[in-house]
């Protein structure tokens, strides 16, 4: 069986999650997969090796893989968080959802000019929080390399939202 069709396999539906039409896919139980957590690691290694200077993950499943991928390729891993949870000096930015607003953080001495930054998340739905991450990796004068997603939900066009940050969205299964 495929990498995708063994992730398609053990991803959980969980309709009406967290509001009624909504079919929530729940990673849970790949992470308690340690093997085919490994692959996932491996998979997104080799597609990013050589191309990034660091991986900025977006709180919290975009820290699952997105550590392990930074310490497999010897890169930095930088932290992106809801608002208020960063100890030291950050920036922030603003960004709508469906219903109301969010914003999120990421310390000031994270990226360096000319950095080229990989934007990764497990989910790619609206593509809003993307977004939102590759915004606060422009402010700070670093190069978005790309978007990687675990899972990309086709039919909310999300990339269309990240096109103009970049060409280069790669997720290894799409719904
Ligand atoms: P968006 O900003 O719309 O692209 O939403 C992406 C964020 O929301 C990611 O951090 C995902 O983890 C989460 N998310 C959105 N929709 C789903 C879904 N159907 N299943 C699991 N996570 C989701």
């Amino acid at each position: 069986m495929s990498l995708q069709e063994r992730i398609d396999q053990t991803i959980r539906n969980v309709p009406d999650f967290p509001k009624p039409g909504i079919q929530f896919k729940d990673i849970s139980p790949i992470l308690e997969n340690p093997k085919l957590s490994e692959e996932i690691v491996e998979e997104f290694a080799n597609y990013w090796k050589g191309k990034i200077d660091a991986i900025a993950g977006v709180e919290s499943r975009g820290f699952l893989f997105g550590f392990p991928l930074a310490m497999k390729l010897g890169i930095p891993f930088i932290l992106i968080r809801k608002k208020g949870k960063l100890p030291y000096k950050t920036i922030s930015h603003k960004y709508d959802l469906e219903y109301g607003s969010a914003e999120i953080e990421m310390h000031i001495d994270s990226v360096k000019p000319g950095m080229r930054v990989l934007v990764h998340d497990d989910l790619l739905a609206t593509g809003g929080t993307a977004g939102a991450a590759a915004e606060l990796i422009r402010m700070e004068n670093g190069e978005i390399s790309g978007f990687s997603f675990l899972v990309e939900l086709e039919f909310l066009n999300g990339t269309e939202k990240l096109l103009s940050y970049s060409k280069n969205i790669h997720s290894i299964i799409s719904y």
